[in-house]
């Protein structure tokens, strides 16, 4: 672009530069000691500062420093910018602050590109009508002036914030003035030095994050930290961290409070308790059933039983996990496929109907007559439980 002679320019504010007065010079840096900057100041008043980074040459040109940063100061500071080169084309790359799409830049852009179009009037009609279209006339780029708007949350890709950076660690870090008039002098006297010193363009080293995972993992990193880094995780992820950590504990307890009363209940009302050995972990590799399974603690659910039994004295068995006590019928005894959406057993063979559980308990129940030769026990009361 720089041989077709168009000037790419980066452009934005830096605002509430301090005039400060540091009551005492700084102490000289001895070897192996970081400098020491005086910290009792008196304030002057601050400036801001609205400077042009040309992105090819690497220099800083026509900056303009004053109390604010109004849209007058933003219009004139483009006018002065774009009379170093009256006939070149300018583009210019802004944020998305408001001052950068005024309705007095647009007549300063009307007025040096020579368009004579009835531009309406503010906040009635045409292209001045509201910042959306007045932005779309300003980066129209078949203007000789237009500008480049870059999206929110973006402003470290624009080149000048690098170089108020190098502004403020080489200059306003260190320097004690008595007023904004010296400051201002100071920073276009550093200004000319950094441009006939130091001006190249940005080697831009950042290529993007290679994939998506890398990107995740540099903002995992700024949340949670790492430990074997150093890098401390941020604030607002700790405490996220332990509002969830007492909520997991709260659903603990919800749960093992249920486990433990139901359990209770069931050995206080029954005298004789099957239960049917899940195939749990085959179960588990179903991702559908396994988040409801685990949420569920079937296994402590039988290990409270199975250490109750000892204080309520009930009889505890464990139904062999192949039996199969959903297929079957508790009637005829005819065995038919049972997929788990189907909740009511509808035999083929004698027709009998019955839920699906009621039906899978009698079969337990009956599963334990046949094995064993256990029938009705003393007391007559009988139970059965199924999980199945
Ligand atoms: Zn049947």
């Amino acid at each position: 672009m720089l041989e077709q002679g168009i000037h790419l320019i980066s452009t934005d504010e830096m605002t509430g530069i301090q005039a400060l007065e540091r009551l005492f010079p700084n102490k000289r840096i001895k070897p192996k000691q970081v400098e020491k900057i005086e910290f009792e100041y008196e304030r002057h008043g601050t400036l801001s500062l609205i400077a042009n980074w040309d992105v090819a040459r690497g220099k800083v040109v026509s900056p303009s420093i004053g109390p604010t940063r109004t849209e007058q100061d933003f219009s004139e500071h483009i006018q002065r910018t774009i009379k170093i080169d009256e006939k070149a084309e300018w583009i210019f790359i802004v944020d998305q602050l408001n001052t950068h799409k005024s309705e007095s830049l647009v007549k300063l852009v009307a007025e040096s590109c020579g368009i004579t179009i009835d531009l309406g009037r503010k906040r009635k009609e045409e292209i001045l009508q509201s910042m959306d279209s007045r932005a779309d006339f300003l980066s129209d780029e078949s203007h000789r002036i237009s500008f480049v708007y870059i999206p929110k949350h973006t402003s470290w890709l624009n080149q000048i914030k690098c170089w108020f950076s190098i502004l403020v660690r080489r200059l306003l870090k260190r320097i004690t003035v008595r007023s904004t008039e010296e400051l201002s002098q100071k920073i276009l006297n550093f200004i000319d030095y950094f441009n006939q010193h130091f001006a190249k363009p940005f080697v831009w080293k950042f290529k993007g994050f290679k994939d998506h995972k890398r990107l995740v993992d540099y903002f995992c990193q700024a949340a949670l930290g790492n430990r074997r880094a150093g890098i401390e995780p941020s604030k607002n992820a700790v405490k996220y961290y332990q509002k969830l950590r007492k909520k997991h504990k709260r659903i603990t307890n919800i749960r093992e409070d249920f486990l433990q009363k139901i359990t209770t209940l069931l050995a206080k009302t029954y005298q004789h308790i099957l239960v049917e050995d899940l195939n749990i972990k085959g179960m588990m590799a179903n991702h559908k059933l396994s988040d409801a399974l685990s949420n569920l603690g079937l296994y402590r659910f039988r290990e409270l039983l199975s250490y109750k039994q000892e204080c309520f004295g009930f009889l505890f068995t464990i139904v062999d996990r192949w039996f199969p006590s959903s297929k079957t019928c508790s009637v005829c005894g005819n065995i038919q496929d049972m997929p788990l959406s189907e909740r009511v057993y509808h035999c083929q063979n004698c027709g009998q109907v019955m839920d699906r559980d009621v039906n899978a308990s009698i079969n337990l129940e009956s599963w334990t007559n046949n094995a064993d030769g256990l029938s009705v026990n003393a007391c007559g009361q009988e139970g059965a439980v199924s999980l199945g």
